[in-house]
């Protein structure tokens, strides 16, 4: 399990480790996602969760949101929503190599994640954390300008995560976690944030051998892109498709001539 190695520096409470091996290199590791909403985590990191997957990594994927408003049709309704982005999202990690068991969804409102109990929301975090016991943690960052401060899930869920991953390593944070429900503390080794800022972006993922099969995921999305955002529609129109997907390769990130995922990696923050 020493894959992750050596303590190189200690700065202002924060121990920065040197890795070993590359994330995408990873091998039978668990893996845990936090995602706002069922599609950032195709869209943000979906080419490193498809490369983890074939590197036979049990992939789990936590949501947030259950995505039940973002639409202009008059006729849809939340719930009626809520089940097609369900639907959605398990065709699209389907495609990248998750389960639909290994999907976990939290079940809050889109758009409400801020103004849920916050203790709860906490708990409910760090309670899945002492139970996957990740080797590695994939969450959202609040991102860059437009993220940060016009998506409330965004920021959030990137507080949330980050505060559940300080209190599962400390048992006196819900403590009838472990006292009841057997789950004992667990400090998460190796957090990557996706959706960086571009100044605080520090690890990229080459993700040039399965950029297709994510922009294929990303595309069986079908109620986040036009026209069916505006009239929902459970397929695509083969023009629109290629439009989109045309869309998706010019605005991937690259690097050196390469498809990449942009990550701010941090890892073993001291959080008394
Ligand atoms: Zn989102």
């Amino acid at each position: 399990m020493k894959v992750f190695a050596i303590i190189m520096l200690t700065l202002a409470g924060a121990v920065v480790q040197k890795q070993d091996t590359r994330l995408e290199n990873i091998h039978g590791k668990t893996v845990l996602v936090f995602t706002p909403h069922p599609d950032d985590d195709v869209f943000g990191a979906g080419g490193t969760i498809a490369l983890l997957n074939r590197n036979l990594n049990k992939i789990y994927i936590v949501i947030y949101t259950n995505d039940d408003k973002g639409s202009y049709d008059p006729k849809m309704t939340s719930q009626e929503l809520a089940r097609i982005r369900k639907a959605e999202e398990e065709v699209s990690e389907g495609l990248l190599g998750t389960p639909k068991e290994n999907i976990i969804w939290m079940g809050y409102d889109d758009g409400m994640l801020e103004y849920a109990p916050q203790p709860k929301l906490v708990e409910e975090a760090t309670a899945i954390i002492r139970r996957i016991r990740p080797d590695v943690l994939l969450s959202v960052d609040p991102g860059e300008w437009y993220e940060r401060w016009h998506k409330t899930d965004h920021r959030m869920a990137a507080f949330n995560t980050i505060d559940a991953v300080r209190a599962a390593e400390f048992w006196l944070y819900f403590p009838n976690q472990r006292l009841q429900q057997g789950l004992q503390p667990y400090r998460v080794p190796e957090t990557y944030f996706f959706y960086p800022s571009p100044q605080e972006a520090n690890y990229y993922v080459n993700i040039d051998a399965v950029a297709e099969l994510k922009f294929d995921a990303a595309a069986r999305q079908v109620s986040q892109f036009e026209p069916a955002v505006s009239q929902y529609r459970s397929d695509w129109e083969p023009a629109d498709l290629a439009k989109a997907k045309a869309d998706m390769r010019r605005q991937q990130p690259r690097k050196d001539g390469h498809y990449v995922e942009a990550f701010r990696y941090a890892t073993s923050f001291v959080q008394y």
